[in-house]
This record gives structure tokens, C-alpha cells and sequence, in this order.
């Protein structure tokens, strides 16, 4: 018993639950204490500056180089008080994890003086070595340099370096030297712009006062937890993110009930730990237990405006890795870490918000707020099915495609759930036949919007298999991937939606200069709208069979591999509409298409590497050494004259011997595969051959080295299994 699977487990079953400090203030008295927030600023900065700094964060403004050394005092003084040494630009780089280069506040001149070094420049604008990060084509056709720059509209923070000391963090942009984008946020940012200023003109013939419109996201994140022993003694954990073999334990029953019983003290302790920091850090989450796979969980973040949220759900997924560490566990982010259990992903809830304290999606008893909700909520719906496969495309990556798609996920269709309620009222309108509108009557009344049922908010049944769904006052897209970057969605969904309300407007206008009466119009086009876009409409069981069917006769998209679902970022209209919206440049869009093939690839290289040196050097290796004792026994028996005895030992031995025949040949020929592979040049077609040549070799792999792992005595098999895995004390 010596291997190192046996050695691990026996590390990951002496442990306890960290004891954590639990907070002795109340949530109100340390929530965002470790903020540089609008609190912090309006204590420290002049009449002027503060005012300045929150006009730049409300209408995406410039900040003037004198307010920016003034805030940049105030940073300074306010981290160093907390105990910060060093600063840093805080950025989202496509290779999708958070970026920073530390500096130091002061520095020691020959004298041995120490001068302060961090100035207004310092915090508006910082060069990082750009050459570490991908670029896709951008930099060589620009310029070679690339900068981070201060977003004032998400707040500076202070992070643990983990060595008693703090840092202070600037949330910032990373754009190429002639400006263009080169991280999420850039178009994150000129998206929200976009579906601000579409909105609020739409909103404009409801409401006067409404003057600006702010989309909301509220991210649950899921995610599994293993002891750190047991993820470092699975390789394919460490270097893929998932485990490329392993055998269900008998499936369903007893995960489940596992799964209701309590949250496992160690991760309880982990939780609090981790939401305690989280609050100081101003971001507001709740956690919970998952009701899903044994080793899974979820954690919940109130709703904020989608670049804080975005910003929060990154700054989570980092503190939530630190964290674990202390606590002797590891985080998988993962989106199908264990084949047979369920996958993790990261729910966008979405809408928008008003400066007048309304939200867009949510249902009112109002005939005119009806109005104005149907008018946003048909938008959007007309939005998401004009758009279906450019939403796929931004959810696409390695491991999302295990679960959209794969074996054992739904299918990558993308479908809009509204519940019964909300769909009999869209009919209804549909069939409504045309409606003249006399002096003295009431429009709404003759619209039928004065019966709008306010039921609907709590009547929305819980439809958990569509992968948009309006859940009362929000939209839920379920289909992005536990390890991505909200902001890619969250670009593309503010896009089409900001697209759409423009056309909107365009129409409706059209309609008043002939002079039609307002809601008439309006009521008109939502029709229209509706007549075309319901085909996108599910209410049923998105995960059947039936569906996928059903689906393909209404001529919707069910696009399986991600570099063909990241191929229509590149399609002439998706680059019209970014261009038209602002959001990115041609240029802008290539690259970035570039870029996340380049990490399909490199992602499903990674996995393919995995799984052949642990095919050969683990599992072939230890089955041929069991192989060795079972043919001893075999021998012995047949010399003691008990050859029929011998004869089912003989059977495992042929078993065996033709599992790791087949094991053998497959690697081999993945690796020519791969060969084959490596040796195109155009991206995009290396990319397909990943998805299609290189990956074909997953699953039959798989499947006999997970049944040599029924096989093989327990003692001898080197990988920690999937029950050893999954639950934690
Ligand atoms: P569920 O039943 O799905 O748990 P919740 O009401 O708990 O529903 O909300 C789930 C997530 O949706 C939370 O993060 C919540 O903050 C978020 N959410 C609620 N309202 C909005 C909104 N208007 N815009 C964006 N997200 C929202
Ligand atoms: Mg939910």
C-alpha cells in the first residue's frame, strides 16, 4: 500500500474543519470595510473631487489629471492605514483569469530615502508586460505595447497577500496601445453603454424621467470542493481541471442521499470563512448547500450593476481559490469534473434597472407599466432568437462542452422559457384582432392590459431544464460555464438586447411620424415581434430527447463544438452588429476568436497528454503488474493440479490483456492525432481537428480504463476513485 493514492487518502482523512474566526461585528459594521467605496471617498476627497469622481463613474467620464492625484492621495493614505504595501492594476486578461503586477507605494532612492511613488498617473494608467498575455494578431498589427486603466465605476479593494501584508487593487481595462481592447471589460463596458442608452430612449415613451437604465446581473456560481491531498494525487485534476477517468459509484441513489444531508463540516468552515472575506470586500453573498452532486455547492451573490457583479464573481472565484487552501481543500471550477455526477455552471440572472427604482422585467399591475414590460420583455425574447447561436457563441469553451452537448448533457440548443402565464398573455395578444380606439376610451382597457395578472411574478412555475429562462422579474441563463468570465455573456446579451430596443425605436417611430396612436403602435410591433421570434419558446423538458427533435423542425440551432459555436462571432453579421452597437471593431472580434480557439486547443492538448501518460504509465503499468500476480496464482493452481480452478482467473487475465490492447492502440493513435493536428496552421482548422480527431480517442479510452478499474484490485490502483473523491468529511 504504497502508492500515492493510498498515502493521500490517508493525509485527507485525518483532517478536521479549520477553525475559523467567526465575525464578532455585525455584517453592517465590516461590509465593504476593505473598499476604497463611495463612503470611504466622500470622508476623504474635496467637495469637488468626490463629485467629479461620481460624475465620471455615472455618465463613463474622464477624470482630470489634478482629481486623479487627489484621489490617488486619498487611495494611498486609505490602504496604507489598512496596512497596504503595495498597489496594483486589477485586470481581466482573455486568458481568463485575473491579472496583477504589484508595486510597491514607496520607493527607496540611493539616499535611502523612501519617496512616495504612487501618483494620479500611477492610478489612471500602468503598463504591464503585455507580451505575457494573448493578443490574438492584435498587437502585431498595432503596436506592441499594451496598458491597464483605471475603471472608477468598480471600486478599489484591498486584497491578503497572504504574508500579513495587503494590496490595493484598481480594477482597470487592458487595451493595446492604440486602444484596442485586449480583456473582457473593455466591451463589457461599451455593451452596458449601448443597452443605457437604447433602454433609456425606449423607456422614454413610457416615463420622461427616466434618464438612465442600469443592467443588473446576479451570477450563482457552482462549484465542487476536494480535499488538496486527493486533488494532488490526480494529475488530470491538477493540469486539466477534471478528472479524464474514474468510475461512477453506483450512480444516483446513493449520491443523492448523500447530498441531503448537512453541509460537511470542513466545507462549512470553509463557506463561512470565505463569505466573511467576501464581505469585507463589499461583495454581498449568501451561500448554500447544492442540491445537485455529492461535493458540490453553490454560492449566491445578491444582484449588483453587471460590471460590479462581473468584477465581484472574478474577485470570488480568486478569494474562493486562496481560501480553500487554508482550509486543506481544493476548488473546481470546472464544468464537468466527474463524468456520471452533474456539472457545474454559473446562472446569469439578468435584467435591468431604472434611475426611477424600476425594474424593466418586472411584471406590474399597471395597465401602462404592463406596456412597458411586454415592450421589454418581447425585446428581449426577439433579441435572444435573432441572436441564438451569437449567445452560444459566448458561452462557448472546452469544458462548457461537456455539458452542452456531450453525452451526458443537454443539448446546446438555445431555447427561451417564459411559464404559462406569461405565454397565454402573449398569445393573447397575438390573436387580439385589431383594435380601434374611439375619443374617451381607454386604450388599455380595449388593449386588454388592464388584465394583466400581477399573478405572474409568483405564478412563474420553476422550469429548470431551459437554459433562458424568465424566472418573475429576471431572465436566468443557465447555459454559461461555472468557469467562465460573466463578462463574455454579459457583452453579447447587452449587445443584441441594446440592438434590438434601437430597432425597436426605429419602428416605432416610423409608425408615429405616419401618426398612429402610441400604444397602438407599440402593440402592433410586439405582435410582429412575437409572430417571429416564438419559435424560440420552450415550456417543456429542454434535457429529452423529444426536444432535440422538436427543435430541429422549428429550425433552431443546436450547435455542439465550441470552435464551430465560436465561429459565428466571426460571421459578417455578428461583426456588424458589434460594430453598429460599439462594442468592438472587426479587428476586436477576430482576435478574440483567435484567442479562445487557441484555448480550446490548447485545453483539449492538455486533457488528450493526461490522459495518454496516465493510460500508459498508471493504469497499463498497474494493470500489467496485476496482471503478473493473477497468472502466478493461475500457475500455481494449475500445479496443484486445480486447473479448472484456474480457469475464471485465467478469464480476468484475457480481459485484461484485451482492455490494455485497446488502450494501447488508442492512445497511439491520439497521439498521431495530435500530430496531425499540431501541424495545421489555420487555427481555426487545428481547432476542429481537436474537436473531432483528437477527442474522438476521449471516450473509448475511457471506457476501458474505467473498467479495468472495476477489475483491478483496489490495492494496486494508483488513481484516487470517485467515491474517495467526492465526499467530504
Ligand atoms: P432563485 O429562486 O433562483 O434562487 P433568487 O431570487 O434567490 O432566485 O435569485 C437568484 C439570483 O438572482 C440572485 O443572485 C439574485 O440576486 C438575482 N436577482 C434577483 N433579482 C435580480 C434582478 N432584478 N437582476 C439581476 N439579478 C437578480
Ligand atoms: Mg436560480
Amino acid at each position: 500500500m504504497s502508492n500515492f493514492r493510498f498515502k493521500a487518502l490517508e493525509v485527507a482523512q485525518t483532517r478536521h474543519a479549520v477553525p475559523v474566526a467567526a465575525p464578532t461585528e455585525r455584517v453592517g459594521d465590516f461590509f465593504g470595510s476593505y473598499t476604497f467605496n463611495s463612503e470611504v471617498m466622500r470622508a476623504l476627497l474635496s467637495p469637488e473631487a468626490y463629485l467629479k469622481v461620481t460624475e465620471a463613474i455615472n455618465t463613463n467620464g474622464q477624470i482630470d489629471r489634478n482629481i486623479a492625484d487627489e484621489v490617488a492621495g486619498a487611495m494611498k493614505s486609505w490602504a496604507t492605514s489598512k496596512g497596504a504595501t503595495h498597489y496594483t492594476h486589477w485586470f481581466q486578461p482573455l486568458t481568463g483569469e485575473t491579472a496583477e503586477k504589484h508595486d510597491a507605494f514607496f520607493d527607496i532612492t540611493v539616499e535611502g530615502k523612501a519617496v512616495e511613488k504612487f501618483k494620479g498617473s500611477a492610478l489612471v494608467q500602468q503598463e504591464p508586460d503585455a507580451s505575457s498575455f494573448p493578443n490574438g494578431g492584435l498587437r502585431n498589427t498595432f503596436e506592441a505595447r499594451g496598458y491597464t486603466g483605471w475603471d472608477p465605476s468598480s471600486p478599489a479593494f484591498l486584497m491578503d497577500n497572504g504574508a500579513g501584508g495587503k494590496t490595493l487593487c484598481i480594477p482597470s481595462v487592458f487595451i493595446s496601445y492604440t486602444g484596442e481592447a485586449l480583456d473582457y471589460k473593455t466591451p463589457l463596458l461599451k455593451a452596458l453603454n449601448a443597452l443605457d442608452k437604447a433602454a433609456t430612449a425606449v423607456c422614454q415613451y413610457f416615463d420622461r424621467n427616466i434618464t438612465k437604465v442600469t443592467p443588473t446581473l446576479g451570477p450563482e456560481q457552482e462549484y465542487f470542493v476536494v480535499d488538496r491531498a486527493l486533488f494532488y494525487a490526480r494529475p488530470d485534476l491538477v493540469l486539466a481541471g477534471r478528472t479524464v477517468f474514474g468510475h461512477a459509484p453506483a450512480r444516483g441513489q446513493q449520491l443523492e442521499d448523500h447530498y441531503f444531508g448537512s453541509i460537511p463540516p470542513r466545507v462549512n468552515a470553509f463557506m463561512v470563512d470565505f463569505e466573511f472575506e467576501s464581505m469585507k470586500l463589499g461583495m454581498p453573498v449568501r451561500t448554500r448547500h447544492n442540491e445537485v452532486a455529492p461535493g458540490q455547492f453553490e454560492v449566491a451573490p445578491t444582484f449588483e450593476e453587471v460590471n460590479l457583479a462581473v468584477d465581484h464573481n472574478a474577485l470570488l472565484m480568486d478569494l474562493m481559490e486562496k481560501i480553500s487552501e487554508k482550509h486543506n481543500l481544493k476548488v473546481l471550477f470546472h464544468e464537468k469534473p466527474f463524468a456520471g455526477v452533474n456539472g457545474s455552471g454559473k446562472h446569469n440572472n439578468w435584467s435591468m434597472g431604472t434611475n426611477t427604482g424600476v425594474n424593466l422585467l418586472a411584471p406590474s399591475t399597471k395597465p401602462k407599466e404592463s406596456l412597458r414590460f411586454l415592450t421589454f420583455l418581447v425585446n428581449v425574447v426577439k433579441a435572444v432568437h435573432d441572436n441564438a447561436d451569437l449567445l452560444r457563441a459566448s458561452i462557448a469553451s472546452a469544458g462548457n462542452e461537456h455539458r452542452l452537448g456531450a453525452n451526458e448533457a443537454p443539448p446546446a440548443i438555445v431555447s427561451v422559457f417564459l411559464g404559462e402565464a406569461l405565454t397565454q398573455t402573449l398569445n393573447d395578444l397575438e390573436t387580439k384582432s385589431e383594435v380601434t380606439v374611439n375619443k374617451g376610451d381607454n386604450v388599455y382597457y380595449k388593449l386588454g392590459l388592464n388584465r394583466i395578472p400581477s399573478l405572474m411574478r409568483d405564478n412563474t412555475d420553476r422550469n429548470r431544464t431551459s437554459p433562458f429562462a424568465f424566472t418573475g422579474n429576471k431572465f436566468e441563463f443557465r447555459a454559461v460555464g461555472s468557469s467562465a468570465n460573466s463578462a463574455s455573456t454579459m457583452t453579447v446579451l447587452n449587445a443584441i438586447v441594446a440592438d434590438q430596443l434601437h430597432k425597436f425605436k426605429f419602428d416605432l417611430d416610423a409608425r408615429l411620424a405616419r401618426g398612429e396612436k402610441k400604444e397602438l403602435a407599440i402593440v402592433d410591433i410586439l405582435k410582429d415581434y412575437y409572430a417571429n421570434s416564438k419559435r424560440i419558446l420552450f415550456e417543456g423538458n429542454g434535457y429529452s430527447d423529444e426536444w432535440v427533435e422538436e427543435a430541429a423542425n422549428r429550425g433552431l440551432s443546436n450547435i455542439k463544438s465550441s470552435p464551430e459555436a465560436l465561429g459565428v462571432f466571426v460571421q459578417p453579421e455578428s461583426l456588424a452588429l458589434f460594430e453598429r452597437t460599439g462594442v468592438m471593431n472587426h479587428a476586436e472580434v477576430e482576435s478574440r476568436y483567435e484567442i479562445e480557439l487557441e484555448k480550446y486547443i490548447k485545453n483539449v492538448q492538455i486533457e488528450s497528454r493526461v490522459m495518454g501518460d496516465l493510460a500508459m504509465n498508471h493504469v497499463v503499468s498497474t494493470a500489467l503488474k496485476y496482471q503478473n500476480k493473477l497468472a502466478e496464482t493461475a500457475r500455481n493452481l494449475v500445479e496443484l493440479g486445480m486447473t479448472a480452478e484456474a480457469e475464471p482467473i485465467k478469464d480476468i487475465l484475457r480481459e485484461i490483456s484485451t482492455r490494455v490492447i485497446v488502450i494501447k492502440k488508442g492512445v497511439e493513435a491520439m497521439i498521431e492525432s495530435r500530430k496531425k493536428a499540431n501541424n495545421v496552421t489555420d487555427t481555426r482548422e487545428r481547432a476542429k481537428l481537436y474537436a473531432t480527431e483528437v477527442k474522438n480517442h476521449f471516450d473509448p479510452i475511457r471506457y476501458e480504463v474505467d473498467k479495468l478499474e472495476e477489475v483491478v484490485d483496489d490495492e494496486d490502483w494508483p488513481l484516487v476513485k470517485y467515491r474517495e473523491l467526492l465526499f467530504v468529511k
